[in-house]
């Protein structure tokens, strides 16, 4: 029971992603929907959305201060977004593996960067970097009632246990 318990709480585990602009155009939300449902993670919010730059300013304040922060900003805020949620045990640090290194010239083949994205400016996909971002991320794009709780009926075969 306390095994089936502590599963259950790592299934929790929540991390935002974002399809940017670059991806929208492309046609590759479906694309990239895909592998992370096909991996196994479930995802729990979903819009479509044109951030503001003031929004963008602030999904990226961390980057503040380095040089392409204005273009990367002024890029995010250029057009739709389709801004996630995705729940699922280890999702914060998997997901990063299946988006690849932040310059697709150093993504695996494999990876969503490496197969469908040719340079840094033009990545297609945000993931967050860690269990605070992630936190910080999710609050900052969604309400707490955009996020949906649901039981997938696959989880016991992913998982299994519950
Ligand atoms: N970026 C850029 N030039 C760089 C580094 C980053 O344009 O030299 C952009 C790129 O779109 C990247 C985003 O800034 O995805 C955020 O950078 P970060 O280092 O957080 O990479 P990520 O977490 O997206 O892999
Ligand atoms: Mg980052």
């Amino acid at each position: 029971v306390q095994e089936q318990e502590a599963h259950a709480a790592a299934q929790n585990e929540r991390t935002f992603i974002a399809i940017k602009p670059d991806g929208v155009q492309r046609g590759l939300v479906a694309e990239i929907i895909s592998r992370l449902e096909r991996k196994g993670f479930k995802l729990v919010a979903i819009k479509i959305t044109v951030p503001s730059k003031e929004f963008a300013q602030k999904h990226y304040h961390d980057l503040k201060d380095r040089p392409f922060f204005n273009g990367l900003c002024q890029f995010l805020s250029s057009g739709p977004v389709v801004a996630m949620v995705w729940e699922g045990e280890g999702v914060i640090k998997y997901g990063r593996k299946l988006i690849g290194a932040t310059n697709p010239q150093a993504s695996e083949p494999g990876t969503i960067r490496g197969d469908l994205a040719v340079v840094v400016g033009r990545n297609i996909i945000h993931g967050s970097d860690g269990p605070e971002t992630a936190k910080d991320e999710i609050n900052l794009w969604f309400k707490p009632q955009e996020l949906v709780n649901y039981k997938s009926n696959e989880e016991k075969w992913i998982y299994g246990v519950n």
